[in-house]
């Protein structure tokens, strides 16, 4: 079988954002399942375009989610450079030969004279476009007697043209397949003759773009959608160079919050969600922060990523970077735009948080919840205490604020609160007979003991319930009764409860 090679190939004109991390995840993804290489090549041919921070924040990014390239320009294989500005002379020396074999040809217009031609055809309605009908009406060398042509080209103030379609082809039409939408028809009369290769000795994207694919022995090129109406001329390319393609996937669009459109690095402000793996900083001024800075896993994050635009065939959603590797296939990736939910972002992180290993989560709390409290809990029951908080946690930064607001005693809050809960004089026997029958001992029997003498006094489980949990915490409602009570010492279950009744009655006696 052929290597397996996929690249990621980000122009540095900015930030990498989540719709670029995702063709790179779907790249690395197929490499990895294919136990192929995954290779990151930089095509920064278009300087007026260049962002100096952007490559940084490129491989920043890539490194913070465990997408690491075999080849890199920081880790270069045997198919360097990996940076399209280092590869200069190799271009041309393919642009030469497509002009060699007649399927490219210097243009020496003016942008002026094609300014006036495209102003003329928008009056008329029409769109201009430079190709087979109108190409020998332009100053080029396929017209152009030699002498001439040397001059100009001499001058060298031309760009190279592709001829993607001249009378003498065999067929007017190719078809061009892609793996997620199929076979499509292109009419190549249709298609224009686009610039190759610039004035400043640069190829455009599109040949340096063909030329790298097939130079570092790409096997599958998977990009955004955006890059769907160039392929007919890549196909054209490769066929003028004789060359075996490789296969093609264009990967739907990420759409805006609101479901409306592609998402654009501006919905981030406009819908207060990150649209950055990483923070970037434009200047002092303008800053962004991403998903990494808000706190989320990147396990959890890769799983969101992924989980736009493709699914794994089953209700299954939750998987870690190596489990989506094995199941990763083109077949399931989706080809309609896919939604930006960030909820579902937060959704992701909080089921992988219930998958970390208690150790580590216990050893990043531990400290911080015996020294808040150190007089009601034993160091024992932290383990307790963590299983409980990460159920109920988005993040992981919000673990220790989740444990203090399960295990405080609030008395303001319980002053408020029995403002709506009355206490009957049975209900406060109840819970002053609870404290005075618990031990270490019989915490795990409590509950059923509590129970009973609900029953026996004729009062509903959840009114007991209520009461109890209101003065042990002073909330109403939150994690799990009995689990804290089994959490706390039993000196915090009766002094809380001594001081919940002593308030009760202080204020039964004043009414
Ligand atoms: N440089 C192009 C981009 O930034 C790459 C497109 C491709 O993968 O072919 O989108």
């Amino acid at each position: 079988m052929q290597n397996i090679r996929l690249r990621f190939a980000p122009s540095p004109t900015g930030p990498l954002h989540i719709g670029g991390l995702r063709t790179a995840l779907y790249n690395y993804l197929i490499a990895k399942n294919k136990k192929g290489k995954f290779i990151l090549r930089i095509e920064d041919t278009d300087q007026s375009r260049f962002n100096k921070n952007a490559e940084s924040h490129i491989n920043e990014s890539l490194k913070w989610c465990n997408i690491i390239p075999d080849e890199s320009p920081e880790n270069p294989g045997e198919y360097g450079p990996y940076r399209q500005s280092e590869r200069a002379d190799i271009y041309r020396k393919y642009v030469d030969k497509l002009i060699d074999t007649g399927h490219a040809y210097y243009a020496f217009d003016d942008k002026e004279e094609l300014e006036s031609q495209r102003k003329k055809s928008e009056k008329e309605g029409k769109t201009f476009i430079y190709n087979w009908e109108n190409r020998h009406d332009f100053k080029n060398s396929i017209h152009l007697g030699s002498d001439e042509r040397e001059k100009l080209i001499k001058q060298n103030n031309y760009v190279i043209r592709f001829k993607s379609y001249f009378k003498e082809k065999e067929e007017d039409f190719i078809i061009i397949n892609d793996e997620i939408r199929g076979k499509i028809k292109v009419d190549l009369k249709l298609l224009d003759d686009k610039i190759i290769f610039k004035k400043d000795g640069m190829p455009t994207y599109h040949l340096a773009n063909v030329v790298d694919d097939h130079l570092m022995k790409i096997s599958h090129v998977i990009r955004g959608e955006e890059w769907l109406p160039s392929l007919a001329l890549h196909f054209l390319l490769y066929d003028s160079f004789k060359w075996e393609k490789p296969l093609f996937a264009h990967l739907p669009l990420i759409l805006k919050p609101s479901g409306k459109g592609k998402l654009s690095k501006r919905d981030g402000e406009k819908f207060g969600v990150p649209v950055y793996p990483i923070k970037w900083e434009e200047n002092k001024n303008i800053k962004y922060i991403g998903f990494k800075e808000i706190g989320f896993e990147k396990e959890a994050f890769i799983n969101f990523i992924c989980m736009i635009g493709w699914n794994p065939g089953s209700t299954e959603e939750v998987f870690n970077t190596n489990e989506l590797i094995d199941i990763f296939d083109i077949d399931r990736i989706i080809k309609s735009g896919a939604k930006y939910d960030f909820d579902k972002a937060k959704w992701f992180n909080s089921e992988h948080i219930k998958k970390i290993d208690s150790n580590i989560l216990i050893s990043e709390n531990e400290s911080d919840i015996l020294k808040i409290f150190r007089d009601e809990i034993d160091q024992k029951r932290i383990p307790e205490i963590i299983n409980l908080v990460r159920e109920r946690v988005e993040f992981k930064k919000n673990i220790l604020e989740e444990s203090k607001a399960i295990l405080k005693y609030d008395q303001t809050q319980f002053k408020e609160n029995i403002k709506k809960l009355k206490f009957s004089k049975k209900e406060c026997q109840i819970i002053s007979h609870f404290s005075e029958k618990i031990v270490e001992k019989n915490k795990e029997d409590i509950k059923e003991l509590f129970f009973k003498s609900l029953k026996e006094s004729e009062i509903k489980v959840g009114d007991g319930m209520k009461r109890l949990r209101l003065c042990l915490t002073g909330n109403l409602s939150g994690a799990d009764l009995f689990t804290i009570i089994k959490i706390l010492n039993i000196g915090a279950l009766k002094e809380r409860i001594s001081i919940s009744l002593n308030t009760i009655n202080d204020q039964n006696r004043n009414n």
